[in-house]
């Protein structure tokens, strides 16, 4: 097999996924920089397996300006899953808003702005019927050398192909803080799960800590049930307020669809040019 050492030079490690590592490279020829995930297939089990090929099937498809590039994948010499992809400066919005909190208050537009590029992000996923069913703020990445940086959408490593009729998705899994109501109450998974994240995303990038926390898995649930999320603090618009809470809302059909939340003006108003 191929080595990926022959056309990328490694510049360093950015971090440990959850099947293995995650490494910033350079193209030699291009004199560009990629992530390369490197996933050691041994210790993987099949559905680990299955799940990341998945990934890799799903990543070759996507293209969309606000959904991480895939670049290439490979099996290199000592048999690892190879997948390089773009490389997004900023890492994920998790970080960087904390780290960014330590010394300003990050601009509501500005956050707007991001969560609308993750609207239309996921929209083309959802007109693919496919769900992310994995969205959370370390999901989210941020490119771009200079502002304004451009938020995407990855990991796939959940994300579920629905067959062309279905609407809903059987196997669950995800990050327990945005588990929907529907899920816990072992429902399957749909599109509205996915407007439940998005309103998980928007509440945290807003309040600076997520909408649900415990400290055990029970007292989550209870809370996530119970729709019952620590009031948002007080300092956005009550239009960002109204629309966090109707993504929150238990009943996943009064849920607001992806379509309907692109229509109203405070996100409408980030699509149109300025007048
Ligand atoms: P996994 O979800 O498989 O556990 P991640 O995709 O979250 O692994 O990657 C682990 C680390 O690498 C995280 O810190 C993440 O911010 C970083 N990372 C992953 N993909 C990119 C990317 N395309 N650009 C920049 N940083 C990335
Ligand atoms: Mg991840």
């Amino acid at each position: 097999g191929l080595s990926w050492e022959d056309e990328y030079q490694l510049q360093r490690s950015i971090g440990s996924g959850s099947f293995g590592q995650v490494f910033l490279v350079l193209h030699k020829e291009e004199q560009r920089e990629y992530v390369l995930k490197s996933i050691e297939l041994q210790t993987a089990s099949d559905e680990g397996r299955q799940q990341m090929e998945l990934e890799v099937q799903l990543l070759r498809t996507m293209q969309h300006p606000n959904i991480v590039a895939y670049r290439d994948s490979f099996i290199d010499r000592s048999g690892h899953l190879c997948i390089l992809m773009e490389y997004c400066e900023h890492g994920d919005i998790f970080t960087h808003l904390q780290d960014l909190r330590r010394t300003q208050i990050p601009h509501e537009s500005q956050l707007l702005e991001w969560f609308t590029e993750i609207v239309w992000a996921l929209q083309s996923l959802h007109q693919q019927k496919i769900l992310h069913r994995d969205l959370k703020t370390q999901n989210i990445f941020l490119a771009g050398s200079r502002p304004p940086l451009a938020a995407k959408l990855g990991d796939f490593g959940v994300a579920k192909v629905l067959s062309s009729t279905a609407d809903l998705a059987k196997t669950q899994i995800g990050t327990p803080f945005y588990m929907s109501p529907e899920l816990i109450n072992s429902h399957p998974y749909s599109y509205k799960s996915d407007v439940w994240g998005l309103g998980c995303v928007l509440y945290e990038i807003v309040n600076g800590h997520r909408a649900f926390d415990a400290q055990s898995l029970n007292g989550l649930a209870l809370k996530i049930i119970k729709g019952s999320y620590t009031p948002i603090s007080a300092s956005c618009s009550q239009s960002t307020k109204q629309l966090i809470q109707a993504m929150l809302t238990k009943n996943p059909s009064h849920r607001p669809s992806l379509k309907e939340i692109l229509h109203m003006p405070l996100i409408r108003s980030k699509i149109l040019p300025a007048y």
